[in-house]
């Protein structure tokens, strides 16, 4: 079981990417607070920290809480747009602090599609170099990547670039895009992904990884748009793997634990043999109103199959 934990360490951004669901509200985590988190994160046994949101690196304390967690046998990773660790002198304090896994941010292989979406020029060649400095460290790098509307019709050229120019990466994420808490301006709202398309795109970028031993994993895509690839659905596996997530908030919602994974449902959830470990459609109701799900239906040895696959995945 891998239960995570995301600390949100600041609230500012040196990027300002348009679908951001996390709004700047300058707060700061505090080295007291860190440390009762850090306390509590032991007592539970959770696998995983991860320092995310806005952008880690531009907290001052942040390689100090890497070493810290480190010295307590804990496991952290970041997750960073890339700009600061462009600078190989910075990205040079986070591995003496032992940071071994960093998340990067890219959204497309073209770079007038990335840096539209992070709003901010250079951002796309400074996440490029940043990943060249972090695999020339020998920190570990996984890709993440948001959905959306402007890269869904070629996340598998996106990947496939990826592999070509820096093959030490070997896992992806994906995540569709979260309306709830980004930026209501038309540019922001005109990133909802299209999932016709979108899910087509994904399932060819995930057969090329796959056969080239790589990993990956999906998150509020419902299962129904990735058939086949079930298993790396991240809902779907805390739903067969009874796994929590605990993320602190540097807003009003503080700590929050979540233990539940479903979403809304469509109508033809209810006949559908894939809903006990489907998570739904996130949003259906307020921003995904226009998604058409497929009511599956597969064998009870199919869905065994898919059950004892992911049970067997570390
Ligand atoms: S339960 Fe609904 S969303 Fe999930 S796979 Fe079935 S039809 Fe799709």
């Amino acid at each position: 079981m891998a239960n995570i934990w995301y600390i949100q360490v600041n609230r500012f951004c040196n990027n300002q990417c348009h679908f951001c669901s996390n709004t700047s509200n300058w707060n700061n985590i505090t080295f007291e607070r860190w440390l009762e988190l850090i306390d509590d994160f032991i007592s539970r046994k959770y696998s995983w920290i991860i320092f995310t949101w806005w952008e880690p690196t531009l907290s001052p304390d942040l390689p100090k809480w890497i070493d810290y967690a480190k010295q307590k046998n804990i496991n952290c990773r970041i997750i960073s747009n890339g700009m600061m660790c462009s600078n190989i002198d910075y990205i040079k304090t986070l591995k003496t602090a032992w940071l071994s896994l960093i998340h990067f941010s890219l959204y497309s292989y073209i770079l007038e599609i990335h840096d539209f979406l992070t709003d901010t020029p250079w951002s796309y060649k400074k996440l490029l170099k940043a990943i060249q400095n972090a695999l020339k460290l020998w920190i570990r790098v996984q890709l993440n990547c948001v959905i959306n509307k402007y890269n869904q019709n070629h996340l598998d050229k996106t990947t496939k670039f990826i592999v070509n120019n820096f093959p030490d990466i070997k896992h992806f994420v994906w995540n569709n895009l979260d309306p709830q808490m980004m930026r209501q301006t038309e540019i922001a709202l005109s990133t909802l992904p299209d999932f016709d398309i979108a899910w087509k795109n994904l399932v060819r970028t995930m057969t090329f990884l796959e056969s080239t031993w790589r990993t990956f994993r999906v998150e509020r895509l419902p299962i129904c748009f990735m058939r086949g690839f079930e298993r790396a659905s991240t809902e779907t596996r805390k739903i067969v793997k009874h796994e929590e997530r605990i993320v602190h908030f540097l807003d009003s919602r503080n700590t929050f634990q979540e233990l539940e994974w479903e979403h809304e449902r469509a109508i033809e959830c209810e006949k559908c043999d894939l809903k006990s470990i489907c998570a739904g459609i996130y949003e259906k109701k307020a921003y995904y109103n226009y998604v058409k799900v497929i009511s599956q239906k597969l064998s009870k040895e199919e869905k065994e199959k898919i059950i004892s696959k992911i049970k067997m995945d570390e």
